[in-house]
């Protein structure tokens, strides 16, 4: 599969957040939270990963990948709705969409080796 551009430095900077929160520990697993709007592609990040540990604190790391829905408000007529992707019309017609959530991608927990409890980075 062909990553798109965007996933190995996402992948880089993940890893990069992760080190400098570890304080020199090794990295064990990391979770991240990925929104279905925020055209980021799990399987990409996922693939990247491993390639972008090679030699750091995450190598060998676990990576989880949590996808959250993306939730949009209709600016005209204040419909909620739940939505993966970013396109569409409301059922008003109105196609300007306020996004309540899913266009999140951030880091929501790491563990490292040498503690028990996982460190939380956000
Ligand atoms: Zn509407």
């Amino acid at each position: 599969m062909v990553a798109g551009h965007g996933e190995f430095g996402i992948a880089h900077q993940v890893i990069e957040i992760c080190a400098a929160a570890s304080g020199g520990a090794r990295i064990t697993r990391v979770v991240l939270e990925i929104g279905k709007l925020s055209a980021v592609l799990p399987d990409a990040v996922r693939f990247c990963f491993d390639a972008a540990t090679e030699g750091t604190l995450a190598e060998g790391a676990e990576l989880e990948i949590i996808e959250v829905s993306g939730l949009v408000r209709c600016e005209d007529c204040g419909r909620e709705m739940t939505r993966d992707r970013p396109v569409g019309h409301c059922a008003c017609g109105g196609s300007s969409f306020e996004s309540l959530a899913g266009d999140e991608l951030r880091i929501k927990a790491m563990e490292v080796q040498r503690q028990q409890q996982g460190v939380k980075v956000s």
